[in-house]
Parts: C-alpha cells; sequence; structure tokens
C-alpha cells in the first residue's frame, strides 16, 4: 500500500509517527519495519536563512520525531539539547533572541548548508539527512514540497511591511495582526521531484491535522500540488486539527481568521472542499474525499455527510502513538483501508 502525507511539523509528524505504527502492525516486513511505502511531503514554507545556514522547520521536526530524537514535550527540536553556541552568539548581538538554535540542531543545519552549497538540492541533502535517522528502514521517504525556496511572509500593518512568517509567529506569537500571508517565490516554484508522482501513484493519500493554512495550504498553493490532488486515482482523507472550534496546540486560529474561514472542524473541511464539487473555481478545485472530525465535533461530521462528504467522528487528541495509531486507522477506516 502507498500512502502519501502533506505534512507541517508537529501535528503532522506526530500522525505520521503513529500511522508508521499502525502499518509495521498490519504489514509488517519481517525486519520491524512495513512494506507498506509511505512518502512525506513536507512544507518548506517556514523555511529561512540565520547565522549563514538553512533551517528547516517542519522537515527537522519530521524527521526528528520519526527518527526518535525529538524533544516530547515540546514536539520540535532535539531531546537533551543545550544552547551554547546561541548563547555565545547573544554576545556578540548578533541574531534574533527570539529565535533559539540548539547545539545538535545546528549540526543538522549545518550539514544540510554545506550540501546545499556544495550544489545538492534540498530533497538531496534531505535524503542525506535522513540516512542516519534511518527513515528508509521504516518505510518512510522525506520530500520537501520544493526544491526551491518558498519563504511565507506575513503582511502586518503599522508600519505596512512584509515579516517572515517566522518572527510573525515566534516573536509576536501570532498576536500582531495579518493582513494576508505572501508565499515569496512560490510563482516560479515547481513540486520537488517525486512530489507529484506521489501524489498519483498513491493509494491514499492523507492530510493529517496540520495547520490548514500555512503548512498543508502551502503545500497545497505549490503549482501542480492541488491538480494532482483534484485528479489522482487515491482516496483523499483530512483528519481536522481543530477540536471544538479551537486548535489542539499553536496559533491555527489566527492563521484561519487572516484567510477568513470559521476555526470549526466543518469550516476546515469546506475550505479544503469536496473532490469533484462543480460549484468550486476551476483554479481551487476540492481536495478532500473525507474528513475525520473529534467527537465533540460530530454535528460538523454529520453536516457534511448530508452534503456527500464521508465524513466520521473519534477521539482525535494524539496523546501518545497507539492512540495516535488508532487516529490513523479511523482515517484509513473512513475510505475503506
Ligand atoms: P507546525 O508546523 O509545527 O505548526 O505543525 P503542523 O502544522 O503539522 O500542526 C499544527 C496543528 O496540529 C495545529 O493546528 C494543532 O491544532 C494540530 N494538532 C496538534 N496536536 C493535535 C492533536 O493531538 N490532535 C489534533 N486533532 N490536532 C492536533
Ligand atoms: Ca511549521
Amino acid at each position: 500500500m502507498k500512502i502519501t502525507v502533506l505534512s507541517g511539523g508537529v501535528g503532522g509528524a506526530r500522525f505520521t509517527r503513529g500511522l508508521l505504527a499502525l502499518l509495521r502492525d498490519r504489514l509488517p516486513d519481517g525486519r520491524g519495519g512495513t512494506t507498506a511505502e509511505v512518502t512525506v511531503v513536507a512544507n518548506t514554507g517556514d523555511d529561512m536563512w540565520l547565522h549563514g545556514v538553512r533551517v528547516c522547520p517542519d522537515l527537522d521536526t519530521l524527521m526528528y520525531t520519526l527518527g526518535g530524537a525529538v524533544h516530547e514535550d515540546q514536539g520540535w527540536g532535539r531531546r537533551d539539547e543545550s544552547s551554547r553556541v546561541s548563547a555565545d552568539l547573544a554576545a556578540y548581538d548578533v541574531g534574533w533572541e527570539w529565535f533559539t538554535l540548539g547545539d545538535l540542531d545546528l549540526a543538522t543545519h549545518l550539514a544540510r548548508t554545506q550540501w546545499l552549497h556544495e550544489g545538492l538540492t534540498l530533497s538531496e541533502a534531505t535524503e542525506r539527512l535522513t540516512r542516519r535517522w534511518d527513515l528508509a528502514a521504516q518505510g518512510v521517504r522525506l520530500l520537501p514540497m520544493s526544491d526551491q525556496p518558498v519563504e511565507t511572509h506575513v503582511v502586518v500593518d503599522d508600519p505596512e511591511r512584509l515579516i517572515h512568517f517566522e518572527e510573525w509567529w515566534v516573536r509576536h506569537r501570532a498576536a500582531l495582526p495579518a493582513r494576508r500571508f505572501e508565499q515569496v517565490g512560490l510563482a516560479t516554484a515547481s513540486a520537488a521531484l517525486g512530489v507529484l508522482d506521489a501524489l498519483a501513484d498513491a493509494d491514499v493519500v492523507v492530510l493529517p491535522p496540520s495547520n490548514p493554512v500555512v503548512s498543508v495550504g502551502t503545500v497545497l498553493a505549490v503549482p501542480g500540488v492541488r491538480a494532482a490532488l483534484a485528479s489522482t486515482s487515491a482516496a483523499v482523507v483530512g483528519v481536522s486539527p481543530i477540536v471544538g472550534g479551537a486548535p489542539v496546540r499553536g496559533m491555527a486560529a489566527e492563521c484561519l481568521a487572516t484567510i477568513g474561514v470559521d476555526a470549526t472542524a466543518e469550516a476546515v473541511a469546506r475550505h479544503y472542499g469536496l473532490r469533484g464539487d462543480r460549484t468550486r473555481p476551476a483554479d481551487a478545485p476540492g481536495v478532500l474525499d473525507a474528513w475525520l472530525v473529534d467527537t465533540v465535533d460530530a454535528d460538523a461530521a454529520t453536516a457534511l455527510a448530508a452534503d456527500g462528504w464521508r465524513a466520521a467522528a473519534t477521539g482525535t487528541l494524539m496523546h501518545d502513538v497507539p492512540e495516535t495509531a488508532r487516529i490513523a486507522a479511523a482515517a484509513l477506516a473512513l475510505v475503506g483501508r
């Protein structure tokens, strides 16, 4: 079975870890892995240059989580991390005091940056980084959405200016009113090699409970991705990141408000859109067949089902890996897998 996941950082990584646990159990390869092939297409809109190194937050959250090295409570970064280099940089008054790069994490960025300078694409550099974490042995391949830099920026007021997404998100905690998001570099970017094929050839495509605007929304905006989802023979199922009218963690509500979408499980589903819905604009076809919501949002499932969606409600809080595997099973069951 081939499964492709369009992911942001923490929400998408935790979901994928549970999905892999499920697949190891259901489709074991006899060597502790799975015969299923999972491709994760990561948002790279949060990427940036800092201290001369290329930082790719969502790719690294996925790599550390699936590689068993993530700081579990934080959800991102390395466990047993220290920040001696960042502290010493601050003593020189360089960089941003609100964005700390951990010492171990810095090794990842240095390795990636060296390979990028040698001429490797981001996909190739990512593949080299993931070798260390044995992702291939787990049956999972990690791809950036694009090999060209695409960076999410935010238009804010007083004075009107464009700031990098990470500055808005980490420094201002999304509290600075945002007029709109701009994906700098998007128009001339293309999907990384393998991304469109992974959508066309999949049996199932999953939109995990990632931020629908600045994680999955950015991946969907890469030229060709939305059309590939609209036309794939795969079943496409999503899991709501919004539970009871609010995101489970993070500031997705502020992102949704910026694009004029209510922070409800139903509104997010309708924003993604139902595949084959002819009432949608031709340049933004619907991308989902099915939508899994939390038990507290059972009404949303009922309303969507009345409009032709495959929808169901279950507990969707990813407390631990076994519970997340159960959520992944519920998502696959919704599309008959
Ligand atoms: P980021 O790039 O690190 O912000 O991570 P993602 O975009 O992949 O995921 C962020 C989203 O995950 C947020 O909108 C959260 O609401 C959602 N999320 C986090 N934990 C859970 C959970 O346990 N259950 C559900 N349903 N959503 C979650
Ligand atoms: Ca992110």
